[in-house]
């Protein structure tokens, strides 16, 4: 199926994150693990998004939340505001019923670690 990813690339699905939603590919950026994650959150992917979070703070982060999240959101698009080696800066447009448009702002912190990288934490802007 020939879709455009939900992250907004502007790539077909498969040729973007679905690899990595699939676990056939590791994102080999920050950047590129933002997205991926993002694509999860609107395709309600909860696996994906527990597996790249980092060890160290997962604990933090609740199943349930995540899916609740993921599900009760119409994901809009995705806006990259700043994208550094470690850091990503994003605003995620949602919808949530028939509210008006809403913008969850984060900068978030990535870590290579093993050769894989993990979202180990962000801080909400607004
Ligand atoms: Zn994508």
């Amino acid at each position: 199926m020939k879709t455009t990813c939900p992250c907004g690339s502007k790539l077909s699905h498969a040729n973007c994150c679905e690899p990595l939603l699939l676990e056939n590919k590791t994102a080999e950026t920050a950047e590129q693990l933002m997205r991926s994650r993002y694509s999860a959150y609107s395709i309600g992917k909860v696996d994906y998004l527990i597996s790249t979070t980092h060890p160290s703070t997962r604990h933090r982060f609740s199943r349930k939340e995540i899916e609740a999240w993921s599900k009760s959101n119409k994901w809009l698009k995705l806006e990259i505001i700043e994208s550094l080696p470690t850091v990503v800066e994003f605003k995620a447009h949602y919808m949530q019923g028939i509210d008006p448009p809403k913008v969850h702002h984060e900068r978030s912190t990535f870590v290579l670690d093993n050769g894989k990288w993990y979202y180990l934490d962000g801080i909400f802007r607004n």
